[in-house]
């Protein structure tokens, strides 16, 4: 796939379609020239042909209601007769087919996005209804193909609403419904999460309930008040609008008509009461009880009611994750899709950052952090050791994770040994580095830079992969213990440099004669390493007055060089 030219991401909706794409690692929806994100399900052919699509052809509605095609998408993919259907009318009368309608609605939101983007794009993710067949899917992509998309991947919209959610995340046979009140139509999926992918475990709805009915029923109530026609599309429209408003406001008023909210309640109460059975036997053919359930998530204009997000609780019994805007949820995981097939979305989809510090101990069992907790991934890091010890032959890597100051006390993921040629202290060059790729896999690279002799580790998973809990606990205890780790590590590095010291200082006397202060500094760094408890500040505090007197011993070795240099030459 061209990484220049993006995917789209479209919900092709009953009632309306949206139009989203990966834009520097962001999914986001784009907005027409009147900057609105979400464009009317609605096609409307002129009598001289000219086809206008979305809010301008909805306004052609009341002028021209048999040049006016919406709701299309319950006509696509289906053919006369299937199931006592007839197909409207208006299609016939117009000439055109379901598919050459969605074909036009598809290379609106098309331009929308070209427009949007400056570029033109030829890719694209569509959504569909979990319930739709093989001909109603192929009948989509058509339309895909007619409007100059192909299309890479036929989506079903209750996986779409999950990735919106950000439900990818969620754990092996986790459980999702997913409740979706539209404009015409409702659906009801429970989702399972099966190898780190959706599988639809059930579905149910009805074709044939949204919230236009509610538009209806609240226009005869509307109309009866104010003695009009409940059939006039301005009521019709009124009534959405103040239906809209009520989701927000207590009350709303038309034509000097108050309505309180309460009152749309009660209309609204019996209508979304019809959801009810078919929320039971999506469970049912599930095989499971709400409780069973991991996560609620609603989609669709219509569950913007609060009246619906209520009801929702009460029927699952469990507070609905309401985190998305509900309408834009499908196109938000169209998008997400097409990001993820394109590849421009893995890096944000997939992982964010390493929960914990990744390392590897070092001499004297100290954590040597390489690449830091909360480090954004893909990440790579490295650095240079040598050995502690003359002669050694080879070097045991542990490659820990963890934040915790001691390497005993973080966790091991695994473990390389790194030969290199035997030489004294310091003089093997052993570059170790780490580099964390987008899917959490490790691969550790130790390189012998005296023979370029590379060895390699890949630890997947495990890096990336920690219950929140275990991650919770360690950044606990090492703030609770951070006291008594630093200590430790100062200890060690304080040890680790007595053990420097004590053999030169040792070799230094016997060179030059003896020095009581030096000796005096010398017994008490023994003596502090040999104390049982381990007082590192002192440890620390008694190295430096050994370094410092020492440094006497390196005037004198100097002095006493100069002395028998000058004594050879006969100069003194
Ligand atoms: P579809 O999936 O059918 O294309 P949408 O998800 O866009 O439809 O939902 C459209 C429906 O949502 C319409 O009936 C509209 O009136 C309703 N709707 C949108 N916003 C609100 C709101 N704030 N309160 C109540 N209903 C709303
Ligand atoms: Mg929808």
């Amino acid at each position: 796939m061209n990484p220049n030219s993006p995917i789209l991401g479209i919900d092709l909706g009953t009632t309306n379609s949206l139009v989203g794409v990966v834009d520097s690692g962001f999914p986001i929806l784009l907005a027409d020239e009147n900057g609105s994100r979400s464009t009317p399900s609605a096609v409307c052919i002129a009598e001289d042909g000219t086809i206008t699509v979305g809010a301008v052809a909805l306004r052609q509605r009341a002028l021209h209601p048999t040049r006016t095609i919406t709701s299309v998408k319950r006509l696509i993919g289906r053919r006369p007769g299937e199931g006592g259907w007839v197909p409207p009318y208006v299609l016939s009368d117009l000439q055109t087919t379901p598919v050459e309608v969605s074909a036009e609605i598809l290379k609106h939101l098309k331009a929308v996005a070209e427009r949007a983007l400056e570029q033109s794009v030829s890719q694209a993710v569509i959504t569909v209804p979990a319930y739709f067949n093989d001909a109603q899917r192929n009948a989509t992509k058509r339309a895909g193909e007619l409007a100059g998309l192909e299309v890479v991947r036929i989506l079903s919209e209750p996986t779409a609403a999950a990735l919106a959610y950000g439900l990818d995340k969620l754990g092996e046979h986790q459980k999702v419904a997913v409740y979706d009140l539209g404009g015409g139509t409702f659906d009801i999926s429970v989702l399972e999460m099966r190898d780190g992918a959706f599988q639809v475990l059930s579905t149910a709805g009805d074709t044939q309930l949204g919230g236009d009915d509610l538009d209806r029923m609240l226009a005869g109530f509307i109309a009866e008040k104010l003695n009009l026609s409940a059939k006039d599309i301005r009521v019709l429209e009124a009534a959405e609008s103040v239906k809209k408003r009520l989701s927000v406001d207590e009350a709303a008023s038309f034509d000097g008509l108050d309505i309180t909210r309460a009152e749309l309640e009660k209309i609204a109460r019996p209508w979304i009461e019809c959801t009810r059975l078919h929320c039971l036997r999506a469970l049912s053919d599930a095989n499971l009880k709400a409780e069973q359930l991991d996560e609620i998530i609603l989609v669709g204009g219509s569950t913007r009611m609060p009246l619906v997000r209520e009801y929702v609780r009460e029927l699952f019994g469990r507070e609905p994750n309401t985190s998305q805007n509900p309408d834009e949820a499908i196109a938000l995981g169209a998008t997400i899709q097409a990001g993820i097939l394109s590849g421009s979305l893995r890096q944000v989809l997939l992982l964010d950052v390493t929960p914990l510090s990744l390392g590897i101990e070092t001499f004297g069992g100290l954590m040597n952090i390489i690449i830091p907790r909360n480090t954004t991934i893909p990440a790579k890091a490295g650095e240079m050791f040598t050995n502690a010890v003359a002669n050694q032959d080879s070097m045991l890597i542990r490659i820990l994770q963890g934040e915790r100051e001691l390497a005993k006390d973080n966790w091991e993921l695994g473990r390389i040994e790194v030969p290199f040629p035997p030489g004294p202290k310091g003089s093997a060059r052993v570059g170790v580095q780490f580099s964390l790729d987008a899917d959490g896999i490790l691969n550790v690279l130790a390189r012998d830079t005296a023979t370029n002799q590379d060895t390699t580790l890949e630890i997947s998973g495990t890096a990336i992969d920690v219950e929140d809990e275990r991650v919770e606990q360690m950044i606990a205890e090492s703030v609770d213990l951070a006291f008594e780790d630093m200590n430790e590590r100062i200890w060690t590095e304080a040890k680790l440099k007595a053990e420097e010291l004590l053999p030169a200082v040792d070799a230094a006397l016997a060179q030059l004669g003896e020095s009581v202060e030096v000796r005096a500094c010398a017994a008490e760094v023994r003596r502090l390493l040999d104390l049982p408890e381990h007082d590192a500040r002192a440890l620390k505090a008694a190295n430096q007055q050994l370094d410092d007197a020492t440094q006497s011993l390196a005037v004198m070795l100097i002095e006493r060089a100069m002395e028998e240099s000058l004594a050879r030459r006969g100069l003194v």
